[in-house]
């Protein structure tokens, strides 16, 4: 702008000087012109007088600065003062000559051959029908310019240079102000009115731009607020896989600890399933995969960012579903396990019966044949109970409405109905404590105390003891099994609760177990609040230690 401004300085500068030097020239030249020919017609007139009373002779004693011709009123020649009047030509063709026969006086210009001069002529009639020319010759306005030529180019020197060094100081001082305005708060008022509007426009973008800002700021804020406190994992990329935003839910289950924003997303995590996600995602497909971290199974949803028509990136959403697989592997586990634990009595029976059919059984063995049918069938129907007593506590469909149970007489009455397995292993069971009152459901506390105890019977020695305890002990409301069996080694102690797990299947299998007791005690306990612990030592027996929360 400053460099804009001095150069038109410069140029406005020239031009007037070249301008008003034109102009002048013409002035003075019109000036000079007009006093030329008024002093051609003093001069004429006193020719006029010097002639009228003097004749030829006047002329002859005159020192002539103009050249005078004395013209007869046939245009030839009488007297010139510059040559011989014999040699001249007839004049009455001459323009300003033929003017003054005409009309009393004439006058008229001529250029020189080279135009370098210019002559003026007057020519007055006199009273004698003669006429008297007067001639004067001028310098054209092209010579006169020739002429100045030299002083114009230093004063135009002289005009530049001032007009440099004012141009340069004129153009940073209104420069100056506009540099110094401050866009941020601009001062409407200020020294250039001129642009005032676009100050004003300024001032209103400003405060669009501050709103925006403040709502873009908001926004950013509520997303941020959102993002970092969702437990999943969500990150956002531009189509060259730089991440644009990565919340502390991704950083988490991806194990880091920061992502550079620019940064590749492959920098969080590298494994094959993260990266063909993304790169599907990249180009337009709506992928969804599963991804193992460490311990941890990831679900990995990744979908295109379209905009205008075209992908512009992508957002990765990643969900810790550990749980969730494990209890669907759980889930298909239990299918193929119920599926098993039904097949072997049903194969069992479905073999028996056939040969019963066939009529290839002897009749002293059809008893024995008969037995196992029976006790196989018995087998399927606790088994089928045990899974109905399970599904109900896994859907929280008990219908039975909560009662005050005494766990004491509970612990007595399980003790006393188990009395014959009890006597028939060779097993002594003993109850002791005092009443305890559980809010709960009647049949599922019921199942907890019989199962612990069934199974601290089932897996003793000739011999042992089964111990039931009813009571507080050390401030905590327990039901206590505990017997001096076979014990559980401590490598299955974790596993005992799973369903159908057993410590040695076969053992367990023919002394009439589902594998799904302990299940039901664990879901039954969780039911009523309470927590199932369990200690053992191998060939030394098991305690199995029911703490049920205060009643509420
Ligand atoms: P089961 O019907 O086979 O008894 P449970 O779920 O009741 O199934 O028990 C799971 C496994 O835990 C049993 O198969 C057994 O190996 C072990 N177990 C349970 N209770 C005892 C105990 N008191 N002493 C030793 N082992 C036990």
């Amino acid at each position: 702008m400053t460099k804009k401004i001095f150069r038109s300085i410069i140029c406005v500068s020239v031009v007037t000087f070249l301008a008003c030097f034109v102009f002048i020239m013409g002035i003075l030249y019109d000036y000079f012109n007009a006093q030329l020919i008024s002093e051609l017609k003093s001069e004429a007139v006193l020719t006029e007088y010097g002639i009228e009373n003097y004749g030829e002779d006047y002329l002859k004693g005159l020192k002539y600065d103009n050249r005078i011709t004395w013209i007869d009123s046939d245009g030839s020649v009488i007297y010139d003062s510059d040559a011989d009047a014999a040699s001249l030509e007839n004049h009455a063709e001459r323009e300003e000559v033929a003017e003054a026969f005409e009309k009393g006086s004439g006058s008229s210009q001529r250029y020189s051959d080279t135009f370098a001069e210019r002559n003026v002529y007057y020519a007055k009639l006199m009273d004698d029908g003669t006429v008297i020319r007067i001639a004067s010759s001028q310098y054209t306005v092209w010579t006169l310019l020739l002429a100045m030529i030299q002083p114009m180019i230093f004063v135009l020197i002289i005009v530049i240079i001032l007009s440099v060094i004012l141009a340069s100081k004129l153009s940073k001082k209104i420069v100056k102000p506009i540099n110094e305005l401050d866009l941020d708060h601009p001062d409407i008022d200020g020294d250039y009115p001129e642009i005032s509007p676009l100050l004003k426009k300024i001032s209103r973008q400003n405060m669009l731009i501050d709103r925006q800002m403040r709502t873009l700021k908001r926004n950013e804020e509520e997303f941020t607020a959102i993002t970092s406190n969702m437990s999943e994992g969500l990150i956002i990329i531009d189509r060259g896989t730089a991440v644009l935003s990565c919340n502390r839910g991704a950083l988490k289950l991806l194990g880091k600890d920061e992502a550079k924003t620019g940064e590749s997303v492959f920098v969080l995590n590298r494994s094959e399933n993260f990266r063909k996600a993304i790169e599907g995602a990249l180009s337009g497909e709506h992928k969804e995969t599963l991804m193992e971290c460490g311990s941890r199974i990831y679900q990995l949803l990744a979908n295109p960012v379209y905009e205008g028509g075209s992908i512009n990136g992508a957002v990765i959403l990643i969900m810790d579903v550990t749980e969730k697989e494990k209890q669907e592997e759980m889930r298909r586990e239990f299918t193929s396990n119920v599926s098993h634990e039904l097949k072997t009595p049903l194969t069992s029976i479905y073999g028996i019966s056939e040969i019963m059919v066939n009529g290839i059984v002897k009749p002293e063995d059809m008893g024995r044949f008969a037995e196992n049918i029976h006790s196989e069938s018995g087998r399927l129907i606790t088994l089928v109970n045990d899974i109905i007593k399970l599904s109900q506590l896994d859907e929280n469909s008990v219908t039975t409405e909560r009662e005050d149970v005494d766990m004491l007489a509970l612990a007595k009455d399980a003790a006393f109905r188990l009395k014959t397995v009890a006597d028939d292993n060779n097993v002594t069971v003993s109850v002791s404590g005092e009443k305890l009152i559980i809010n709960g459901i009647r049949s599922v506390l019921d199942e907890i105390v019989y199962n612990l105890c069934e199974n601290g019977i089932k897996y003793n020695k000739p011999g042992g003891r089964v111990d039931i305890f009813v009571g507080v002990e050390n401030g905590r409301r327990v039901l206590k099994v505990s017997d001096t069996g076979i014990g559980i080694p401590q490598e299955d102690r974790a596993r005992i609760f799973e369903r159908f797990y057993r410590v040695d299947k076969s053992h367990s299998r023919k002394i009439g177990g589902t594998g799904l007791g302990l299940s039901i005690v664990k879901h039954g306990a969780a039911y009523h609040n309470a927590s199932v612990e369990v200690e053992s030592k191998v060939n030394e027996g098991s305690c199995f230690t029911v703490v049920f929360a205060e009643n509420k």
